[in-house]
């Protein structure tokens, strides 16, 4: 079994998910008494969230390079970054290590094609939302058309993410609101929502919404299982 490196802390609320999405397929995969050999290089939130909101990315690629390092020279065999936000710090990283980085947006795209989808909702702070690079990767790498809520709605959706998902608060009407956004994006045609933040799956599940939902937690957290044991 392949040793998988995890850089968490972003926020811990997902990292824990993220731990025991692994340990479960490893367990259902080779039963018995397995688990997984991880590595954790789990980093303080208030520094990598002041750095966000200054929009400071070079500081930013600087931390998650770093991190990414410390797992390779800890003998991780795969990187994975448990954020969606922070991919756009991956160029810097895969500059970094030598060892495969596993892209979050990659392994999304690869289980919303098996699902034969072409249009979907992307869900996630505004940086995921309005910047390019997951959009890109599911366009160019699968032809997937991504589509983003208005304005109002993205306001929306980052303020839940970084005033209550990440503190672990999960309050009814913000499960609402996010509900209504996504059964609202069938009228435009999305035929399925990724959930392109860590944090949404602890709010919103497939049974909440009316069309497939891509939670990018477990999908990311059950790729590194399946290279860990290929
Ligand atoms: N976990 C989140 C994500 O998947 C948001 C927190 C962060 O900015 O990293 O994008």
């Amino acid at each position: 079994m392949k040793k998988i490196g995890l850089i968490g802390g972003m926020s811990w609320e997902s990292s824990q998910v993220y731990y025991k999405i692994i340990n479960e397929k490893v367990r259902e995969k080779l039963g018995g008494f397995h688990s997984s050999k991880c590595i954790l290089e789990s980093v303080d939130f208030a520094e990598i969230e002041k750095l966000q909101y200054r929009n400071d990315w070079t500081g930013l690629n600087k931390i998650m390079s770093e991190s990414a390092k410390n797992l390779e020279n800890a003998k991780a065999d795969i990187i994975i970054l448990c954020t969606n936000t922070m991919h756009l710090c991956s160029d810097e990283i895969i500059k970094n290590i030598n060892i495969p980085f596993l892209h979050i947006a990659e392994a999304t795209g690869e289980k919303i094609v098996e699902k034969g989808i072409d249009k979907v909702l992307l869900l996630g702070t505004k940086f995921t939302m309005e910047k390019e690079f997951f959009k890109n990767t599911l366009y160019n790498n699968f032809g997937i058309e991504v589509i983003i809520p208005n304005k109002d709605d993205r306001e929306t959706i980052h303020k839940v993410i970084y005033e209550e998902l990440v503190h672990g608060k999960l309050l009814h009407q913000s499960k609402e609101k996010f509900s209504k956004i996504i059964n609202d994006s069938i009228k435009i045609g999305a035929a399925g929502v990724i959930l392109g933040c860590t944090e949404i799956p602890l709010l919103i599940q497939n049974k909440d919404v009316d069309i497939p939902v891509f939670d990018t937690t477990r999908i990311h957290a059950e790729s590194a299982v399946e290279f860990a044991l290929n």
